[in-house]
């Protein structure tokens, strides 16, 4: 298979960040939650960024990589606690570590897009992360502006009979499968293009997206059932998982000039492209991951199982956002 090695290093970097981020969910976030305290977010967001770019600086050592945290902060005086936190709960996955490679780590996930590069959201949905909710930790493989692997771990999505823990994995050309975290068993997804009582999601942040907007373009295209609020890239997997048939992302008009990062969707997209969905922005254009680390050609992404795609783009021709000053 094309890319074997990069799939199989990108999902033992992902199951590794899995199991820390569940480590710091159990035992931090109970206590911070009272006290209003992101630090939870801080040390899993920097321990999982740690654990995936060593194993990709180990393997793919002239691969940047684009990740969403620095250790700039991190590497002041005032924040060694918080450092020797991170480094405790990374020694979990990988003994050896020490404060000093914890960091080297961590900021060897602040390469520049080229070529060839990786994009990273350690926590993707860090507000559900600390509601309890969902979260994602996304890992995609760039080349020349395509997504061409995606591995999308969701450490508290539960879709069968299984319990909580399911992984996305993608390789272009070469479909997509969904991974038990808990069994390990696989499944490959290919969606559905109808169905009977078609479900939308969004997201649960409402500064994200604009919901009221969304729910009436869900009606347009035939949605009359309530949305499924799923924070996170979670959102892509449920889509592939043949478990709504539409994800809305519009922008809202408090953040009218809002551009998407890279890593919010890279993985998302090859998941949903390759279980034979459809993935576009408001105005039906792909995304383009060729301009850095933001998707600056593009405004909103709708996510479809393929079908209803053209309707929602039909429903949204007539719809002007506001631009904002
Ligand atoms: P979600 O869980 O779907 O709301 O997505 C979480 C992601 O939304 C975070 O990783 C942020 O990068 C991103 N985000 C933050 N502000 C906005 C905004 N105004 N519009 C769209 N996405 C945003
Ligand atoms: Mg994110």
């Amino acid at each position: 298979m094309r890319y074997a090695l990069e799939r199989e290093v990108a999902i033992a970097a992902v199951q590794q960040a899995v199991l820390l981020c569940e480590q710091v969910r159990r035992e931090v976030v109970p206590s911070a939650i009272e006290k209003q305290d992101r630090s939870p977010v801080t040390i899993a967001d920097f321990g999982a960024q740690a654990l995936i770019c060593r194993a990709l600086a180990d393997t793919f050592p002239q691969d940047p990589v684009v990740g969403e945290e620095d250790a700039t902060e991190l590497r002041q005086a005032p924040m060694a606690s918080m450092l020797n936190q991170v480094t405790h709960y990374v020694q979990a996955q990988v003994a050896s570590a020490t404060p000093t490679t914890v960091l080297d780590w961590i900021d060897h996930g602040n390469g520049t897009p080229s070529p060839r590069f990786w994009t990273l959201d350690p926590i993707d949905g860090t507000k559900g992360f600390l509601r309890g909710d969902q979260y994602a930790i996304a890992l995609a493989l760039i080349e020349n502006g395509e997504v061409n692997v995606g591995v999308l771990g969701c450490p508290a999505l539960a879709l069968g009979d299984e319990p909580p823990g399911l992984m996305f994995v993608a390789v272009r050309g070469a479909g997509t499968e969904m991974i038990s975290l808990t069994s390990g068993t696989t499944q490959p997804l290919q969606v559905v293009a109808d169905s009977l009582n078609p479900r939308f999601t969004e997201g649960v942040e409402a500064d994200h997206s604009n919901q009221a907007l969304q729910a009436s373009i869900a009606q347009a295209a035939g949605i009359t059932q309530p949305s499924l609020r799923i924070d996170s890239q979670a959102k892509y997997g449920v889509i592939a998982a043949g478990k709504a048939a539409l994800y809305l992302r519009l922008p809202t008009s408090k953040y009218p000039n809002y551009q998407e990062k890279i890593w919010d969707h890279a993985a998302g997209v090859i998941v949903v492209e390759e279980a034979g969905g459809r993935v576009t922005d408001m105005h039906g254009q792909p995304l383009d991951f060729s301009q850095g680390a933001k998707l600056v050609n593009n405004r909103g992404v709708i996510v479809s199982h393929g079908s209803i795609h053209d309707a929602v783009l039909t429903a949204l021709s007539g719809v002007v956002v506001q631009e904002g000053a």
